[in-house]
């Protein structure tokens, strides 16, 4: 039975052995409650604990290859762009990572990849996909698309332009009139000063004008998104994760998108909630090496 290591690099370093789709023995860095920032840690010392969380979970038996997801745009294994780990931006991590794991004894495939991607290939595991194009919006603080199976390319589609508005000003990136300054939690608290994006979702339920508005537009900019990335890769499965999916009126979105998308060949979106889960992504990382 193929057993490979996942790796997740986010606000923790997860690891954990995944044997044929199941995962077990996951690790975690720091702990839960420590007072340390993964932000605050040099690229060394990062890759440094993924190399003690990899020799911890080779006690438990040989693996065959490693996988690890990074937010940012990754491409052939270099992180080009990393807003939330910007101490990796310009890193071939894909290298670092597979030289460091050799001096420490293990001489295998290592692939780094987007963590959205990851976590698309995990979804695509859960649910039986393995064969079908699957895309995932990753919405919290920020917006993360990913998608099953990884292509070349970008792929950021958290930073679509989705309003010519130029008070649409308020993405995490700098760029106007994107995605993730509507729907991203930093772009919410700069237009809500006062509000937390929880409670002006609670406000939309209860009737405040304002908020019913805004959540109106957080759904538009999303089925304006996924409309394009419809018109460029095709319809097909849309899954929303991550703290905000929660947000997500599946029929609201629907009915948005089927405004924007009107070609015959493009209909059939179909758009499912998941709950956030770090499982899958580490699953998804771990498939992705040996594919
Ligand atoms: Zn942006």
């Amino acid at each position: 039975m193929a057993r490979s290591i996942g790796v997740l690099a986010t606000r923790h370093i997860w690891a954990g052995i995944v044997e044929d789709t199941t995962l077990g023995g996951v690790r975690m860095y720091p702990e839960p409650g420590a007072e340390i920032d993964l932000k605050s840690l040099p690229a060394e010392e990062i890759i440094g604990r993924i190399c003690a969380q990899v020799a911890e979970l080779r006690r438990e038996g040989p693996v065959e290859s490693v996988g690890a997801g990074f937010p940012g745009i990754v491409r052939s294994g270099r992180i080009e762009e990393s807003p939330n780990l910007g101490q990796l931006k310009g890193l071939d991590m894909q290298a670092r990572l597979a030289a460091a794991l050799i001096a420490g004894g293990l001489s295998v495939p290592v692939v780094v990849m987007n963590d959205a991607d990851a976590l698309a290939a995990g979804l695509a595991a859960k649910h039986g996909l393995l064969d079908r194009i699957l895309r995932v919006w990753y919405l919290g603080d920020g917006v993360g698309f990913g998608r099953y199976p990884r292509g070349e390319g970008v792929w950021e589609m958290g930073h679509s332009v989705v309003s010519l508005d130029p008070r649409e000003h308020f993405c995490g990136c700098g760029g106007m009139g994107h995605l993730e300054g509507i729907v991203g939690n930093r772009a919410m608290r700069l237009r809500f000063l006062d509000m937390e994006p929880e409670e002006v979702f609670a406000a939309a339920r209860h009737g405040d004008r304002r908020a019913i508005e805004f959540c109106n537009l957080w759904h538009r900019a999303l089925a304006a998104a996924t409309a394009t990335s419809v018109h460029v890769d095709g319809p097909g499965r849309f899954y929303l994760s991550g703290p905000n999916a929660d947000f997500v009126d599946p029929g609201l979105l629907n009915v948005y998108l089927q405004d924007m998308v009107k070609m015959s060949p493009l209909q059939g979106t179909f758009f499912e909630v998941v709950p956030t889960s770090h499982d899958l992504a580490l699953i998804g990382a771990a498939l992705s090496s040996r594919l």
